[in-house]
């Protein structure tokens, strides 16, 4: 977790005698730091108080602090970290769901479920979230076309609200609807009830292509998505003219029993990834300029096979690659950096085509950058994905001019009909919002009357007035 201790631990000054400290927050991106007392509760009732006593500044839940952006920080109030409750209750193997805390990650579930022949629904491009920041956030995976975000799954879900009492909240609820994608400004989810997929291997069977611009790169995403369960593309956004969009596609399926070799299939299930080292890792700073960007993405786009198909990868490998590299985020500097993410819907395909250009002519130093094709949307008002292009790519924090550029590619966004990603954002307009999330008024009326004395709040929320 990106948490800073500012100064020595103190217990119970406002909430009984759980773990509590002043410490610096900030997400994945490293930016925006600010202060908040930290508090983990490590029992429901514990949660219960901690929200009861946040005080004038309210407070906020936070998972694995894997959003970018400011989601999960309260400048002067309370952080409410609640991977301290992190039990798995109940896994049904017979109908494949799964009753868990929601501060148990995404990693440990997998730890859990393959080795029973489950797989959670939906999974982002890192294992290290909670179940509450995947419903907070009602992240998507690759599998949006097929399988919509995190939510759709989700059964039911303890709440608990404002007034310090904990209700189930269902599909289909606005209460729900506010929840899915609320940023945890509804409330703490204590636990939820997710529907689990079925495999009956933890290997994926993997078809690459590459792509020579973005418009080879659409048509084939457009042709081929509906053959696949899960699909993305790595784009080069340093790759300039005829070049412009140019990517390497990766998609699959989970692999069946029958395809993998005679020595894999005696434990088809196993499930052991490299787990994160404890001690930061150090990069130079400096490390990424155009230049080495811009090598990195020569070589990763040469590398990649024209055409293969069915080759078998470790799920790790497939999904969540950056896990691999510890504190990877530090590799921007101190200054840490942003991830931008928008979608514009189909037939907005000239918006996406005019802002790839726009990035590539202004040599951002990116190489993280994907897109997608997303499916059809989820209820959830603030959720983001719509039917359409998602393109995600990370930046520098310092880049010269970077915010009033990214302002204008909002701005772009906006007038298309699109939205920028709150899980990752920590720099959007607030007048820009209303636009891109046209169920805004109802969430802020619901939060009116759910939580009148506004005790959930986030620096993400005093931000865009949500
Ligand atoms: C490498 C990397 C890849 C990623 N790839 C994707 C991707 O492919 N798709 C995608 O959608 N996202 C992606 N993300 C973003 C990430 O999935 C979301 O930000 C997710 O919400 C992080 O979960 P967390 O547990 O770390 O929550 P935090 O970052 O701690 O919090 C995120 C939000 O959830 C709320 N929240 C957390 N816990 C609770 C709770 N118990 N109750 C209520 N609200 C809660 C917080 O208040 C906050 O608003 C990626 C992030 C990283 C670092």
């Amino acid at each position: 977790m990106e948490c800073f201790k500012t100064n020595h631990p103190h217990r119970g000054d406002t909430v009984t005698d759980m773990p509590a400290e002043t410490v610096s927050v900030t997400g994945w991106g490293r930016t925006a730091p600010s202060t908040a007392r930290l508090i983990r509760p490590r029992t429901y009732e514990e949660a219960v108080t901690a929200v009861r006593g946040c005080g004038a500044r309210g407070g906020i839940p936070r998972g694995l602090g894997r959003a970018y952006g400011d989601a999960a920080q309260n400048a002067g109030g309370a952080v409410l970290d609640m991977t301290g409750l992190d039990r798995i209750h109940v896994v049904d193997v017979a109908d494949g769901s799964v009753l868990c805390d929601a501060g148990v990650s995404l990693h440990r579930l997998m730890e859990v479920l393959l080795p029973l022949g489950w797989f959670v629904p939906v999974t982002p491009g890192t294992r290290y979230v909670t179940v509450g920041g995947a419903i907070g956030a009602d992240i998507h995976g690759k599998n949006h076309h097929v399988s919509g975000s995190f939510s759709r799954h989700v059964v039911s879900l303890e709440l608990l609200t404002a007034d310090g009492t904990v209700r189930t909240v269902r599909p289909g609820t606005d209460l729900f609807d506010a929840t899915a994608g609320g940023m945890g400004l509804t409330g703490v989810i204590l636990t939820a009830t997710v529907r689990l997929r079925s495999v009956e291997t933890s290997l994926m069977s993997v078809d690459t292509e590459r792509a020579t611009d973005l418009d080879d790169l659409m048509a084939r995403l457009t042709a081929g998505d509906h053959r696949y369960r899960y699909s993305v593309a790595w784009i080069d956004l340093l790759a300039r003219r005829a070049a412009t969009g140019r990517a390497v596609l990766t998609r699959g399926d989970h692999a069946p029993l029958a395809a993998l070799p005679a020595r894999a299939r005696r434990a088809p299930l196993s499930f052991r990834p490299a787990r994160l080292p404890a001690a930061p890792a150090c990069f130079p700073e400096g490390l990424l300029t155009r230049r080495t960007v811009g090598l990195f993405n020569e070589l990763w786009y040469r590398r990649a096979p024209r055409a293969r198909t069915g080759e078998l990868q470790r799920l790790s490998a497939f999904f969540h690659p950056l896990d691999g590299v510890p504190h990877w985020n530090r590799v921007y500097g101190r200054g840490g950096f942003v991830q931008y993410q928008f979608v514009v819907g189909h037939g907005r395909e000239e918006t996406l085509r005019r802002i790839v250009d726009r990035i590539a002519r202004r040599r951002c130093p990116s190489f993280l950058a994907v897109l997608k094709r997303f499916g059809e949307a989820d209820p959830g008002w603030l959720s983001f994905p719509v039917p359409g292009w998602t393109l995600a790519l990370d930046v520098p924090a310092g880049l010269p001019g970077l915010g009033a550029f990214l302002d204008g590619l909002d701005e772009e966004v906006a007038a298309a009909g699109g939205r920028v990603y709150l899980a990752k954002d920590s720099r959007l307009r607030p007048d820009l919002l209303a636009a891109m999330y046209p169920r805004l008024d109802d969430f802020r009326a619901l939060r009116a009357e759910l939580d009148p004395r506004g005790v959930f709040v986030s620096d993400l929320a005093r931000r865009l007035a949500l």
